[in-house]
C-alpha cells in the first residue's frame, strides 16, 4: 500500500460466525480500525429458552481465549455445559472395545465446554455494539472484491455500499464467497455424509458425560448440555439422515436408544432434527496480499472430534498475533509477511487435525475384520497407556504445543 493512503478501515472482516465475530473483537483490542460485514444476524436464545441445536465443544485454548476477550461471560456461560467424562467405543464389534477420558484424571474441572454457537456470536457482536468500537454493516452482502494498485482492498456489498480496507479477513464460512472472489482453490472430498443434529432427553441423571458410538457408516455422539439435556450429532449416510429427519418422534428415540445401546439411558424425547453436509475441505492457499482466510473459509474437517470451531478460534489468536507483531515492526495489517507469518503459524496444526479426522472416519468405517480388530486393541491399548491417553487429553484440550497469546490462560480470568 502507498505511503500516505489511509483506507476506511485497517481491517474488514466478512462473516460474523463464531470465528468472525470473535476475530472483530480482538481486533478491536488492538487498537485497529475494524469493520464486520454479516448478512444473517445471529438469533440467540434468551434465559429460559431450551438448547439451541447447533453446539460446539469448545477446548481449553478456546475458553481462555474467549476469557482473554472478555466474552467468557453472562448467559454464554451460563448456559455453556462442563464434559467431565468422555466415553467413545467402537459400535462394529461385539466385545464394543472402548477408551474413557475423565477431566479428574488430568487433575481440570472439565475435559471441554459445549457452548451455543448463536450464542458466542450474538455476545460478540453485543461486545462490539456496546463497545461503539467497530462497524458493523449488516444486514449485508459481500458481492465484490478489488485489489486496487496501491493495494488497498475495495469491498463492495449487494446493497452498493462499498468500503475499503488495508486487509480483508474471509471468515464467511464453508462456501466462502471471499475465497472464490479471490480465486483461491479448494482440495478435498465430499464424505457423502450428513451430520444429523437434535436436542434431546434421555430419563437418566445428567452426568456431564459425552457419549460417541463409532458406527460403520460414521459416529453417533451425545454431547451434554445446559438443562440436563443432550446435543445429538450423528454422522450417516444421507439415504440414512433422510429417514432418521423423517421418523416420528418417538421411533426415533427407539433408533438412536439402539445406536447407543442405551449408554445414556433411555431416550425419552427429541427436539426438531436438522441435517448438514460433512466434508473435509482446505482452501488451496489461505492467504494473499490485503487477503487472509480463517475457520471454516480455510478448512472444513469432519465433526467426529468437536474441532472445526476450536480451530477457527485458534486462527483468530494466531492472526491477531501476527498483525499485533507485524504491528510492531511498521507493517500494515494486509502486508505479505504479516499474513505469510500467520499461514504458518496454522498451516501444521489445520492440515494434521483435518488428516486425523479423515483418518478416524476411514478407519472406523471399515468393513474388514482385522482392520476391526486392530482398531479395537488399539482403542484399548490407548485405555491403558496413561502417556498416549494423556497426549490424546492435551490434544483434544487444545493445550499443546506453543499457543498464541490469546489463546494462553490469564491467570486472573480463570473460573
Ligand atoms: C454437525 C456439526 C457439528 C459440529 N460440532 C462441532 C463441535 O462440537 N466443536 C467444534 O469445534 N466444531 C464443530 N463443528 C464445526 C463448527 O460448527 C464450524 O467449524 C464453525 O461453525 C465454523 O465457524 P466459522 O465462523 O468459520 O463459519 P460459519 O459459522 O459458517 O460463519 C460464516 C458466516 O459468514 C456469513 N457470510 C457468508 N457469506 C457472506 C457474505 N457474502 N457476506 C456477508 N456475510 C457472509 C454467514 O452468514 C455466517 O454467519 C460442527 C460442524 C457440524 C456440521
Amino acid at each position: 500500500m502507498s505511503a500516505g493512503m489511509r483506507p476506511d478501515y485497517d481491517v474488514v472482516v466478512v462473516g460474523a460466525g463464531m470465528a468472525g465475530a470473535t476475530l472483530a473483537c480482538a481486533l478491536v483490542d488492538i487498537g485497529l480500525r475494524t469493520a464486520v460485514i454479516e448478512y444473517s444476524l445471529p438469533s440467540p436464545p434468551v434465559a429460559g429458552d431450551p438448547p439451541t441445536a447447533r453446539v460446539a465443544t469448545l477446548s481449553a485454548a478456546s475458553r481462555h481465549i474467549l476469557q482473554n476477550l472478555g466474552l467468557w461471560q453472562g448467559l454464554l456461560v451460563e448456559r455453556a455445559a462442563p464434559v467431565a467424562r468422555m466415553d467413545v467405543w467402537d459400535g462394529a464389534r461385539d466385545e464394543g472395545q472402548r477408551i474413557v477420558f475423565e477431566a479428574a484424571e488430568i487433575g481440570q474441572p472439565a475435559l471441554a465446554h459445549v457452548i451455543e454457537n448463536e450464542l458466542l456470536r450474538a455476545s460478540a457482536l453485543a461486545r462490539l455494539e456496546k463497545s461503539g468500537a467497530a462497524e458493523l454493516l449488516a444486514p449485508a452482502r459481500l458481492t465484490q472484491i478489488e485489489r486496487a494498485p496501491d493495494g488497498v482492498m475495495q469491498l463492495t456489498m449487494e446493497d452498493g455500499r462499498s468500503c475499503k480496507a488495508a486487509l480483508v479477513v474471509g471468515a464467511d464460512g464453508p462456501a466462502s464467497p471471499v475465497r472464490r472472489l479471490a480465486g483461491i482453490g479448494t482440495h478435498g472430498r465430499a464424505y457423502e455424509r450428513r451430520g444429523v443434529v437434535a436436542t434431546v432427553y434421555s430419563d437418566a441423571s445428567p452426568s456431564g458425560t459425552a457419549w460417541q458410538r463409532f458406527l460403520t457408516d460414521g459416529p453417533v455422539a451425545l454431547l451434554p448440555v445446559h438443562d440436563g439435556g443432550y446435543s445429538l450429532v450423528w454422522s450417516t449416510t444421507p439415504a440414512h439422515a433422510e429417514r432418521l429427519a423423517a421418523l416420528p418422534e418417538r421411533n426415533f428415540c427407539d433408533e438412536l436408544d439402539a445406536a447407543l445401546e442405551g449408554a445414556a439411558g433411555r431416550i425419552r424425547h427429541a427436539g426438531p432434527r436438522q441435517g448438514f453436509p460433512l466434508h473435509f475441505r482446505r482452501a488451496d492457499r489461505c492467504v494473499s496480499p490485503g487477503l487472509a482466510l480463517l475457520g471454516d473459509a480455510a478448512h472444513v474437517v469432519h465433526p467426529l472430534a468437536g474441532q472445526g470451531a476450536n480451530l477457527g478460534l485458534l486462527d483468530v489468536a494466531a492472526l491477531v498475533a501476527a498483525i499485533d507483531s507485524g504491528a510492531r515492526r511498521g507493517d500494515q495489517p494486509g502486508e505479505l509477511p504479516v499474513l505469510e507469518a500467520y499461514a504458518r503459524t496454522r498451516e501444521s496444526h489445520n492440515l494434521l487435525t483435518g488428516l486425523t479426522m479423515d483418518g478416524f472416519h476411514r478407519v472406523f468405517g471399515h468393513q474388514n475384520p482385522a482392520v476391526q480388530w486392530l482398531r479395537g486393541q488399539g482403542l484399548a491399548l490407548a485405555d491403558r497407556a496413561w502417556p498416549l491417553k494423556h497426549h490424546l487429553i492435551a490434544r483434544a484440550m487444545g493445550l499443546q504445543g506453543e499457543l498464541p497469546p490469546l489463546a494462553r490462560m490469564a491467570a486472573d480470568k480463570e473460573r
